[in-house]
């Protein structure tokens, strides 16, 4: 028998230790590996991606190759130009493949593409394994364990996990890689066939950046942002499996904080260092593995109890952090492309929200005797992603986001709370597409999960428990250290108006440099005529809009209609 010729085709996986499926592929002892990364266009068009995340993905690239080279100097991440569905026919051609190898990936779209992809493989007698290691457990075992239905509540994963078993432990690195074969090609990337359909002046952006990735590919390296025509990032984080692993280490050695750790209790409000251990974007791009992340607060954890000590629990302590990542993954993989979204989705409630302003709707009766205006709902938005909404909390966090590309997450239930059904009463989907865009850690299941919690359409229903822009950041910091970080318009005003400063006094909005006048239409920062720096009015009342929301979420809850009720699709709810 020839011995194995192997692809390990990265995705979700940008890393050497505790791989299970890397592991599965150099188990087969095969006679050359190629570790490769493909451009998807689907990453490259559909999904909203900002500069912040693109440099994080190519610094995990750039990390993982040189991890891959340290162990084989003639090996390294091959980088290709071209989308999967197209390049494997080729490649398992041209390269004389017997086995692809890759980790399991759940989301509905990388579903869709991998049975394609397995469907090519089979044609050309390639053997494919694919192995579990993006979560704790696998997700559609967690479902089946579920009694077929999503994962909704914590409790409902650790009684399916524990039908399980045990969470693997952690595999450790390779020490070598085998060299890969021939990497000549004979033939020239393609670009894609189909151009999705997202916003256009996102789009154009797109193609060229995309036409550069499919150039000319001689040496499969990793792209930089200026090649690919895409702005600076302005995120302070940084990418890659090393930056991970020592991450990790640096905050599991303070073993009281890992112990004890409770999400309720860390402050929204700090930064350099954060309250939280900020892996987020390393377990989305799988530089760091989330058995290695749970295993090693396990044992610290254990330590902690064998000297007598208390350490915390789920829901609040790390474990329970990372039991959530793994409810939303289950409640994502039972559902498919509906999770997504409201429309023809029976496991979300159906809100009257403001509609996109391109869409005319009423939805003065399913509030009752409140009306709420659309026109204004669309600026509210569009103050909201620009933080000028006036309320210097939610301004600091959405400015926080845009620039650095992560918030803490009571900084994310504040903003998210606040666009939807505690404030401006706008569609969650509208606000999970500018996560989706900003966030480094961007996950669709995380993303789209919570949202669904903070607009309480699905795993949360407290509707009435709201977060004040003013009372919940001064409770976390009462000096605004944090909005003074990040409206720096407002740094020199006391901490008494700090949170409210259009109660300031006109003759101390003067002292302290700054006006609060304007509508946050784009004149803020910019300074007036006396050379004073203005800060937005609020945009609404707070008290008075947060009963709004709550009379028609009241209304929506009564009326009780979910995503697939024929009433929505047909839009005969507007006559209720
Ligand atoms: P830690 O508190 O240190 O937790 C450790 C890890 O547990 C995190 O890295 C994360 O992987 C996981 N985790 C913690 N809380 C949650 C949670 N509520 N849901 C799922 N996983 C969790 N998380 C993402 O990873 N990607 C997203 O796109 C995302 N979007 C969100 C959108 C909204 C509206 C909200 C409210 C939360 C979102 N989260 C998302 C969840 C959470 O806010 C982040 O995972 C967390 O803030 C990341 O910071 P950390 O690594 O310091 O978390």
């Amino acid at each position: 028998m020839p011995k194995p010729r192997v692809i390990f085709w990265y995705r979700t996986d940008l890393r050497l230790h505790d791989s299970p499926a890397l592991a599965a592929a150099l188990d087969l002892k095969p006679s050359c590996l190629y570790p490769i990364w493909t451009w998807d266009p689907h990453y490259v068009y559909r999904a909203r991606v900002g500069p912040n995340r693109w440099q994080f993905l190519l610094d995990y690239q750039s990390d993982l190759s040189a991890s891959i080279t340290k162990l084989n100097p003639k090996s390294k991440l091959f980088v290709i130009r071209e989308a999967p569905q197209t390049l494997f026919p080729k490649l398992f051609k041209e390269w004389d493949i017997t086995h692809l190898v890759f980790e399991k990936d759940t989301d509905a779209y990388a579903r869709k593409r991998d049975e394609a992809v397995m469907e090519i493989a089979k044609k050309a007698g390639v053997e494919v394994i694919v192995k579990t290691g993006r979560t704790l457990y696998d997700p559609d075992e967690l479902v089946k364990q579920n009694k077929g239905k999503p994962t909704m509540t914590i409790s409902q994963v650790q009684t399916a996990g524990a039908k399980i078993g045990d969470v693997p432990r952690p595999i450790p690195a390779p020490t070598s890689i085998p060299d890969p074969g021939d990497t000549s090609l004979t033939f020239s990337s393609e670009p894609p066939e189909v151009i999705p359909d997202w916003n256009a002046s996102h789009r154009d952006a797109q193609d060229t950046c995309y036409h550069k990735l499919a150039g000319p590919n001689n040496d499969f390296s990793v792209p930089t942002l200026s090649e690919l025509g895409i702005k600076p990032a302005t995120s302070p984080h940084r990418g890659g499996e090393t930056q991970a692993l020592s991450a990790l280490s640096s905050i599991l050695s303070n073993t009281t904080y890992t112990a004890t750790f409770e999400k309720p209790k860390t402050a929204p409000t700090d930064f350099s260092p954060q309250s939280t251990t900020l892996l987020s974007p390393h377990l989305h791009f799988g530089s760091l593995s989330v058995r290695e992340f749970y295993w090693r607060v396990q044992d610290i954890v254990s330590a902690y109890k064998g000297k007598g000590k208390k350490p915390s629990e789920p829901p609040t302590s790390l474990t329970g952090q990372l039991l959530f990542r793994d409810m939303y993954f289950g409640a994502q993989a039972a559902q498919g492309h509906a999770f997504a979204q409201t429309y023809n989705n029976r496991f979300i409630r159906f809100i009257p929200w403001h509609l996109p302003s391109t869409i005319s709707s009423s939805t003065s009766l399913i509030t009752g005797t409140y009306h709420i205006d659309d026109t204004k709902a669309e600026s509210y938005f569009r103050r909201w992603k620009a933080g000028t909404t006036g309320f210097p909390f939610v301004d600091a966090l959405m400015r926080q986001l845009r620039i650095e590309g992560w918030i803490h997450h009571l900084g994310r239930h504040m903003v998210a709370c606040f666009l939807t059904r505690g404030g401006c009463y706008v569609d969650w989907e509208r606000g999970a597409e500018v996560f989706e865009e900003w966030l480094i850690d961007h996950e669709v299941a995380c993303n789209v999960g919570n949202w669904q919690w903070l607009s309480c359409t699905a795993f949360y229903s407290q509707f009435y428990r709201c977060y004040s822009p003013v009372a919940f950041g001064r409770k976390w910091d009462p000096d605004g250290a944090f909005v003074r970080k990040f409206v720096p318009e407002l740094q020199n005003y006391d901490k008494k108006y700090i949170y409210e400063p259009w109660k300031a006094p006109i003759a101390d909005q003067k002292k302290w440099g700054c006006l609060v006048k304007g509508d946050g239409s784009g004149d803020e920062g910019r300074g007036t005529k006396e050379g004073m720096q203005t800060y937005p009015k609020p945009m609404f009342d707070f008290n008075t809009q947060r009963d709004i929301c709550i009379q028609g979420m009241k209304n929506a809850y009564r009326v009780g209609l979910y995503g697939n009720d024929k009433r929505v699709l047909d839009g005969t709810w507007r006559a209720l």
